[in-house]
């Protein structure tokens, strides 16, 4: 979940319904407390809740355009305008007083998206499930107060993996996921770093929150940033802005 001027967005909806009504109660929250749901891209691991979530809740819910008719048929024809609406990535958009710019990565899904989030005084950066960052990435993690970056897999672990060959190229290319090298060395190469970081998208297979660390020393993160914190896939981990 991600509070921004006084207001309540999730991004995502892969976890189920309970485990969302669980957590928002956890902050005291509940679904009617969400301004919106912003979409990512459409792999299981992201959407996986949200037809259960568009049935039981009334949350509103923004995804890419491309993944507008995919997402709709489980949501019925009303939903479009009511509860469902579309971005198309590169534009600005501004949600409850809340500005945000769905950027395109480069990743095996349909015009998936990382999100820039600003309230005019703090801005916040989630890019998550790309092959490689581009310039255009790193100008959203510069300077921003809090950024949420993938740090997915030590590629050599993923190599001696039992996973399928087709599936360790996927993750490997240039459309798959972010290594921790390739997710520090961004962060280290910005002339103007966030101030604090949430590194996330752990695999559970190829990657560990100890490889992650040891990486983060490596490349001596906590030089630049103020704060590291490395997001868990089973509890919640909250960072104020
Ligand atoms: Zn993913
Ligand atoms: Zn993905």
């Amino acid at each position: 979940m991600l509070t921004l001027g006084g207001r309540h967005f999730l991004i995502d909806s892969g976890i189920s319904h309970r485990r969302l009504t669980e957590g928002l109660a956890a902050q005291g929250l509940g679904t009617d407390d969400i301004e919106a749901v912003l979409i990512t891209h459409t792999h299981t691991d992201h959407v996986s809740g949200l037809p259960v979530w568009f049935r039981k809740t009334a949350l509103r819910f923004i995804v890419p355009e491309m993944a507008l008719r995919r997402v709709s048929v489980c949501m019925g024809g009303d939903a479009l305008g009511s509860r469902l609406f579309s971005f198309v990535p590169g534009e600005d958009y501004a949600l409850d007083g809340i500005m945000f710019h769905p950027f395109p990565v480069e990743h095996d899904a349909p015009e998936t998206v990382g999100f820039g989030f600003d309230d005019g005084t703090a801005r916040f950066t989630y890019l998550t499930d790309l092959g490689g960052a581009d310039e255009r990435h790193m100008g959203f993690c510069a300077g921003a107060d809090l950024v949420f970056l993938e740090a997915n897999h030590e590629p050599e672990l993923v190599e001696v993996s039992s996973y399928p060959a087709a599936l360790k190229r996927r993750i490997l290319s240039p459309k798959g996921h972010l290594s921790n090298k390739q997710a520090l060395s961004l962060l280290a190469s910005l002339k103007q770093p966030p101030r604090k970081v949430i590194l996330g998208h752990l695999s559970e297979v190829n990657n560990s929150p100890e490889r992650v660390r040891e990486r983060v020393d490596e490349f001596g993160i906590l030089r630049i940033v103020n704060e590291v914190h490395i997001a868990s896939q089973r509890k919640p981990t909250t960072v104020a802005i």
